[in-house]
């Protein structure tokens, strides 16, 4: 049985923690700041089996080497030699975890960074700052087109799956979601829906493939009425698609 722990880090970072509650085995998904985690392994008396890192930003790996030498025998995963004992993973590599019994495959995302991976199962994505609920990540080291690819490529997941990302950016997102897709009902009942959360000060975070398919703009660039009301905010003509997402990207980088 795996459950999946939020850490609340820094301003708004979330750092997963998948638990195998047979093993008493972890493992940790980005943790750019250790001692949050190290708070969690004492109180639930977890050991850590491996860490997976998405990219190299260092909000997603300021904690590592602290992590290591607490526990060397730590493995550590990443697209490329980050620390001295990285496994290195990429594209359609398999990562086995808790004696084979929970698994991820890996995807190439580039687009936030070049170095932009994926981790996923039929059950869960844990997506660093690719996708995000209602918004994605911006566009530093790889190009639009880079992006909406990692973006269309996430949207193919099954409905049920639910997304780990790694920042609480629901609201502020919406807030852009909505200027450019006012009448879309399902983002009206998520904008409620997220605003009783976190007025509990609860999480929006995991968020699923089919709620981020019917709310979040930057994966409705084929809809009709979307990129309407994106000509008419925009006053100039654009087609669905890339040159809809790329559109979306920049208007939101100076929103
Ligand atoms: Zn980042």
């Amino acid at each position: 049985m795996f459950s999946v722990l939020t850490i609340a880090a820094f301003n708004d970072n979330y750092i997963w923690l998948i638990k195998d509650s047979q093993s008493q085995r972890c493992v940790v998904v980005d943790p750019g700041d250790a001692a949050p985690v190290l708070e969690i392994l004492a109180a639930q008396e977890l050991v850590i089996e491996a860490i997976i890192i998405t990219h190299h930003h260092h909000d997603h790996i300021g904690g590592v080497k602290d992590l290591l030498s607490d526990n060397p025998n730590i493995k550590v995963f990443a697209k490329q030699p980050l620390f001295d004992q990285v496994n290195l993973v990429d594209e359609d590599a398999e990562v086995s975890f808790f004696d084979d019994r929970l698994t991820f495959k890996v995807w190439q995302v580039a687009g936030h960074t070049l170095d932009h991976i994926v981790y996923f199962n039929d059950q869960m994505l844990f997506c660093g700052d690719t996708l995000f609920s209602a918004g994605c990540g911006r566009v530093f080291e790889g190009s639009h087109q880079q992006m909406y690819s990692a973006l269309s490529r996430l949207s193919t997941l099954s409905d049920e799956t639910k997304v780990y990302c790694a920042h609480e950016y629901t609201q502020n997102n919406l807030i852009f979601a909505l200027q450019v897709d006012p009448t879309n009902n399902d983002l009206l009942a998520y904008i409620k829906q997220v605003s009783k959360l976190r007025q509990q000060g609860l999480p929006s975070i995991p968020t699923t493939i089919k709620c981020e398919k019917a709310i979040n703009p930057f994966l409705r660039t084929s809809d009709t009425a979307l990129v309407n009301n994106l000509q008419n905010l925009l006053a100039k003509p654009i087609e669905a698609g890339l040159p809809c997402f790329a559109a979306l990207r920049t208007y939101k980088d100076n929103f």
